[in-house]
């Protein structure tokens, strides 16, 4: 198996296996970058159908978090954790122990935190035997609002450099997931006087949407055909392919889904539409900026004006596009890479 050849790999500083009998415990540690500071990133526990699917997980997910980071201007590096198991049948105290006392083996030079299949209970035995976890009881908690907050600077953001207004008034979008972010991304919308075309699997959450803000609800599959100016995906990755694009008719997209385009080419044919396409991992940073101020001193006035910050990061994303003449997602890139200083090693 390549291992510093593969192309997921892309010079993270270290990748550590951990295997602890008496637990079950099966996990891999991976930081990407450390030059702007400890690699902060969550937790995932998935049942991974093979080892390698684990491997590349976690690869792809802590190169992320360095450039996620990077851009939200935080004195962090990247960094992420993979348990391999079921978080429905699996768990145990003693296995988040375990990993506790794998974290505390890079005395904090790796923070860890919540993701898809562990939870706040999971990050309190975590503390009993490591102090380099975030996201306890007591602290920052629910980071959406804030997630919502960057999106909305984002819009704003794109809106100003697009279509040269400064107010969403007048203006139509089209949110997909009414979740925890898009259900306060729909308010900050209407608020800002725009109006909402919604979609989402679950009918009560459409419901209360269109009763609190008078939006227009449609089907999951018309989301992306409606006659609109932005397109706010909140929901799933990957969804914007080769199947949707033809349908859109927006001018920008920007939400706080991850991993929205399918692949790297998806960026570039928006490019060529003039479609305006804000890259997710500088959008969706408002929870990761929370999450960093968690503890003790925490201010969410602090949190929330770091979070506004989005808004011109965002605006040098675009300029960057366009004095290059590349798509926005590689003019982030850029950007991120001379802020973590891509070219100097350990
Ligand atoms: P959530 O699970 O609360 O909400 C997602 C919503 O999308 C759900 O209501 C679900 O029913 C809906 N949905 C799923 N598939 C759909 C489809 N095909 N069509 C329409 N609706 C569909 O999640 P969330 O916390 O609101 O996060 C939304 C997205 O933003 C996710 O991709 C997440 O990874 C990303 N994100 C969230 C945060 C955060 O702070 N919560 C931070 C960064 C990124």
């Amino acid at each position: 198996m390549a291992v510093f050849s593969a192309i997921d790999f892309d010079q993270h500083e270290e990748v550590a296996f951990f295997c602890d009998n008496a637990t079950g415990l099966k996990a891999i540690i991976a930081i990407h970058n450390t030059n702007r500071g400890p690699a902060l990133g969550g937790c995932r526990m998935w049942p991974y159908a093979d080892e390698q699917q684990a491997i590349t997980d976690v690869l792809r997910l802590s190169r992320a978090m360095t450039y996620k980071a990077a851009m939200a201007n935080l004195p962090l590096g990247g960094g992420k954790m993979v348990i391999i198991g079921d978080s429905h049948h699996d768990k145990t105290p003693e296995l988040f122990r375990a990993i506790g006392r794998c974290v505390d083996q890079f005395n904090g030079r790796y923070i860890v935190g919540e993701d898809v299949g562990t939870s706040v209970e999971d990050m309190v035995a975590i503390r009993e035997t490591t102090t380099h976890v975030v996201g306890l009881p007591g602290g920052s908690g629910d980071p959406s609002p804030f997630t919502a907050i960057g999106v909305y600077e984002s819009i704003r953001s794109a809106v100003a450099y697009r279509l040269g207004k400064s107010s969403l008034k007048g203006l139509k979008v089209a949110v997909q997931g009414l979740g925890h972010v898009g259900y306060h991304l729909c308010k900050l919308l209407v608020e800002d006087g725009a109006a909402l075309i919604v979609t989402d699997l679950d009918p009560m959450l459409v419901e209360k949407v269109v009763e609190e803000f008078k939006a227009m609800a449609v089907a999951p599959q018309d989301i992306y055909g409606g006659d609109v100016d932005i397109f706010a995906p909140c929901a799933l990755g990957a969804i914007i392919n080769d199947e949707t694009i033809p349908q859109l008719k927006c001018k920008i997209i920007v939400g706080s889904a991850n991993n929205q385009l399918e692949s790297h080419a998806h960026g570039e044919i928006l490019a060529k539409m003039k479609i305006l396409y804000a890259p997710d991992y500088v959008v969706n940073a408002g929870g990761l900026i929370d999450v960093y101020y968690d503890g003790p001193a925490y201010n969410a006035e602090i949190v929330k004006i770091h979070v506004q910050g989005i808004h011109d990061t965002l605006l040098d994303v675009f300029k960057r596009a366009e004095e290059r003449k590349v798509s926005t997602s590689e003019a982030a890139d850029l950007i991120a890479e001379e802020r973590f200083d891509k070219k100097s090693s350990l």
